[in-house]
């Protein structure tokens, strides 16, 4: 497993987090198509917050699930609670050191039909 360091774009969120990472999703839906989101989704013992979790406020709609964190200083979403994995978080790949995002495989996910794509996604994984 490689550690990976990310943040927000001012310093005031800074986190780690462990994993081989290789692939990412990309979400049609209305908000990570606005917020260009690269989901890498990781268990929270792979992940810690070095600091800002003062400095994260939160955007919420729709079902309430999802948890949108944003830097209030400088707007970046560096990781979030997504609805399609309450219990994992969801780091913005866009929001890591060192990361090649060209060099990733994105994977396309149909999440203007959510319900559709989070059923085609569990019989993926069967
Ligand atoms: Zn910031």
């Amino acid at each position: 497993m490689t550690r990976y360091r990310g943040g927000c774009h001012c310093g005031e969120v800074e986190f780690e987090v462990e994993g081989d990472l290789t692939e990412v999703d990309e979400c049609n839906c209305s908000i990570c198509t606005r917020k260009a989101y690269l989901h890498w989704i990781v268990p929270p013992q792979n992940f810690r917050l070095i600091k800002g979790a003062q400095a994260l406020a939160v955007y919420t709609f729709n079902s309430g699930v999802a948890r949108h964190f944003f830097c209030a200083r400088c707007g970046t979403a560096p990781y979030y609670i997504a609805r399609s994995d309450p219990d994992k978080i969801d780091v913005n790949a866009r929001c890591l050191d060192g990361v090649d995002i060209a060099a990733l495989r994105i994977r396309h996910f149909d999440g203007r039909n959510w319900e559709a794509a989070m059923r085609q996604r569990a019989n993926s994984r069967r």
